[in-house]
């Protein structure tokens, strides 16, 4: 997702305290395969009237009873294989007794009917129109507020949704538009498929009276928008960039994942949320102004940052959708990825310059963060999901792939990524996955990169002071200021004389290291890597 739109929000959020790790709901003893999603809501869809979910699940470990993460909602009936169950409702969940105790490899299926007015997840509220509308929003884990599931990313599941409305709605809903049925009452069913596991902050409805776009050049996959009717003019230029979008990570990448890409203008407390095949953007998408520092994009016409947002979201479906982050500690892998891979459609799309530009906005966010908070990307503490929303999953993600990427070179470093999601497409990865996959691909060790930049925190703050002994050499002498461990990562210089620019690599083995180059003329400057692949602060001395 993404958060542009929401600094405020997230800068009210208490911290939390970072003593003990995290507990994650993981997958313990089973496994959701597929849910069957079944709601009505009533015409001004301020409440589901009646709904049901039938979880078809498997058991992974020995187990007497099933418990499942659902809200406030009330209750009407609780089916297992078929028969009434007992349950109890304690601490956000349904704990559900088996009849008997049952082993891993068995399957059952969970029936929950319930009904009433989501305190959250699914948002029932009003579009820019004043036309009822309701949304699901439910990253990172608040889908259980309107569906019972295991909310964790990696209980990834296929979804089917009937969703029933009055007529003049309309409905988008993950995967594919089955079929539309009208009932006996008048009002309408939409069936929704999703056929790839998604995960659960992904699975999403939205209903409301949207004007229905579809692009005038054809995309490589069905591509639809879905907008606010007074806005129905604004569609087709505001989300121009998508189509190329879609197109790019296709050749980059792989083939789009997914069924359709729905692209919806509705409720997000955040700019984007990547719901697998239904992103929804927020609500004052096509109304928001260029950022000054990087103005409109002559090609499409719009906002630049608006690209990058259009490009984040539409990543996501390959990366945090598809290959989903195996634990919350891995955030990165799904909004490091989206940052980066937005930005490289703007290197491609918009020019050298303006990927110069988005990097080293990226780099200045990481550094200001670095300044309040000094932790990990993998970080296994903090208990407030939202405060994951950072500069480190984000701008120092995709800082560390930019840095992995001139590392490595474009082929190895395309060729890794391109096996680690196919390795992992529609289903989960670690950071360690993504590490065996770009050792695979380049024949290196990433071990100590890995262990400095993900696992461990800051960036370096390199001092190069340089001398030059008369005529024959120059002294180089790279001191590392960072509290904390030595960076060993290959920094590039070029000195430039009289006769002309000369480019060396330093390899330091510790925070101080010194380096003599053989040079014959005085030096007239030093630069420190002046192709900005490293994410570094630097001074530089010379006599
Ligand atoms: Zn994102």
């Amino acid at each position: 997702m993404n958060t542009l739109a929401r600094v405020v929000f997230l800068l009210l959020l208490a911290p939390s305290s970072a003593f003990a790790a995290r507990v994650e709901r993981l997958i313990d003893n089973w496994q959701p395969q597929h849910y069957l999603v079944n709601i009505t809501l009533n015409d001004q869809l301020s409440e589901i009237t009646a709904a049901s979910v039938r979880i078809n699940l498997t058991i992974v470990k020995a187990t007497r009873q099933i418990e499942v993460e659902f809200g406030e909602l009330t209750v009407d009936r609780v089916i297992l294989n078929g028969s009434p169950a007992s349950y109890l409702r304690r601490d956000g969940k349904l704990h559900v007794d088996l009849p008997q105790a049952v082993g891993p490899g068995e399957s059952m299926v969970l029936q929950v009917e319930y009904h009433g007015k989501p305190k959250d997840g699914l948002i029932l509220t009003k579009d820019k129109d004043g036309n009822p509308a309701a949304v699901g929003d439910n990253w990172p884990n608040r889908v259980h507020h309107w569906i019972p599931v295991i909310d964790h990313p990696s209980a990834k599941a296929t979804v089917t949704f009937n969703i029933t409305a009055s007529a003049n709605q309309e409905v988008v809903g993950n995967g594919k538009l089955d079929h539309v049925e009208t009932t006996a009452s008048g009002q309408r069913t939409w069936t929704f498929s999703e056929g790839a596991p998604i995960p659960p902050y992904c699975m999403i409805i939205a209903v409301g009276q949207f004007a229905k776009v579809e692009p005038v050049e054809g995309a490589v996959t069905p591509l639809s928008y879905y907008v606010p009717l007074s806005e129905r003019d604004l569609a087709q230029k505001g989300f121009s960039p998508a189509g190329p979008v879609v197109e790019f990570f296709t050749n980059t990448i792989a083939p789009y994942p997914y069924e359709k890409l729905g692209l919806i203008v509705g409720a997000t407390r955040f700019g984007g949320m990547e719901n697998s095949s239904a992103i929804v953007f927020t609500s004052n998408l096509f109304n928001r102004a260029a950022a000054p520092s990087i103005g409109m994009s002559r090609r499409f016409g719009v906002p630049s940052n608006n690209i990058s947002l259009i490009a984040h979201e539409i990543a996501h479906q390959w990366f945090g959708d598809s290959v989903t982050e195996s634990t919350w500690s891995d955030l990165w892998l799904s909004e490091g990825f989206a940052t980066y891979f937005a930005a490289l459609f703007v290197q491609r799309f918009e020019g050298e310059d303006a990927f110069r530009v988005s990097m080293n906005a990226a780099a200045l966010a990481v550094l200001a963060y670095e300044k309040k908070k000094l932790v990990p990307i993998f970080d296994r503490d903090t208990e407030n999901l939202m405060e994951l929303l950072n500069a480190n999953n984000y701008q120092k993600g995709a800082w560390v792939l930019h840095m992995l990427r001139s590392q490595l070179g474009d082929d190895a470093f395309f060729r890794g990524v391109k096996d680690y999601y196919s390795s992992h497409k529609h289903s989960t990865a670690s950071s360690e996955d993504l590490r065996a996959a770009l050792e695979k691909a380049s024949g290196k060790d990433l071990r100590t990169f890995f262990a400095r930049w993900v696992y461990d925190t800051g960036h370096p703050q390199y001092e190069l002071a340089y001398y030059w002994l008369g005529s024959r050499e120059l002294r180089i002498v790279l001191t590392q200021r960072q509290a904390g461990n030595v960076f060993t990562d290959p920094v590039p210089v070029t000195i430039t004389t009289a006769s002309g620019k000369r480019d060396i690599v330093l390899k330091p083995t510790g925070k101080l290291f010194i380096e003599r180059v053989p040079l014959r003329q005085k030096p007239t400057g030093v630069e420190v890597d002046p192709q900005n692949v490293l994410l570094d602060e630097t001074t530089v001395k010379g006599n």
